[in-house]
């Protein structure tokens, strides 16, 4: 288990926020098309309210129990569920996000269909590199897999394979890119600290941000 983190300095968020924003804007990309989440999964609650006071506007965790907490507690930030979606959670995450990146599952969608409203908007997560026992939506079965969703595709979230250097991440994000664009989906969340910069340049619009932005 991960310890969590503690002693968040609202002054360093802000300016890890800052250099984050910078160095999107140093690519050519319009700041407002690229959202940044914080992952939050190795934040405790009581060290929310440092990364509200540093800047921090939108918020992503892995599992619905913390979600619960912490989204009910910090109502002022903007919530996405971006962990494994177990299918029997779905119900519990829907009130408390502005989005789900993760939908990947036949039951999942079972579920939306259940528990989803007309104002439900999901992202689709790709295994973009076919990966073994990784969850994810092969890109092969995507199109019929976007034809059973329920409810709004805004988007595709996706975790590349494990890398030594984010350069390796290139061709992963920009196969998910001509996914969606393939799709007509606007939204693309990829990128994480160790491979932000690459995302960027490759079209992300959501970028899922931990370690960068609490150091
Ligand atoms: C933890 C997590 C992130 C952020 O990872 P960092 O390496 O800390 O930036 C992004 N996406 C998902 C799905 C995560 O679980």
């Amino acid at each position: 288990m991960v310890d969590l983190i503690r002693g968040i300095d609202p002054d360093h968020v802000r300016s890890n926020l800052d250099r984050v924003r910078d160095e999107i804007a140093a690519t050519g990309r319009d700041l407002a098309d690229v959202e940044i989440l914080a992952a939050v999964k190795y934040v405790p609650p009581e060290e929310l309210d440092a990364l509200a006071a540093g800047g921090v506007r939108l918020a992503g965790e892995n599992r619905a129990q913390e979600l619960e907490r912490k989204a009910t507690a910090h109502p002022e930030l903007t919530w996405d569920f971006i962990g494994h979606l177990q299918s029997r959670k779905v119900r519990q995450v829907l009130p408390l996000v502005r989005w789900i990146h993760s939908v990947a599952s036949d039951s999942a969608l079972r579920e939306l269909a259940r528990h989803g409203t007309s104002q439900t908007e999901v992202l689709v997560e790709v295994n973009v590199a076919d990966e073994e026992g990784k969850s994810g939506v092969a890109p092969v079965d995507l199109s019929d897999f976007l034809e059973r969703v329920p409810c709004r595709v805004v988007g595709l979230m996706t975790m590349p394979p494990l890398a030594r250097q984010a350069e390796d991440s290139r061709r992963w994000f920009a196969t998910l890119a001509e996914l969606a664009a393939a799709h007509g989906l606007r939204e693309l969340s990829m990128g994480t600290s160790q491979d932000y910069r690459v995302a960027v340049e490759e079209g992300a619009t959501i970028l899922r941000l931990g370690s960068v932005l609490f150091r």
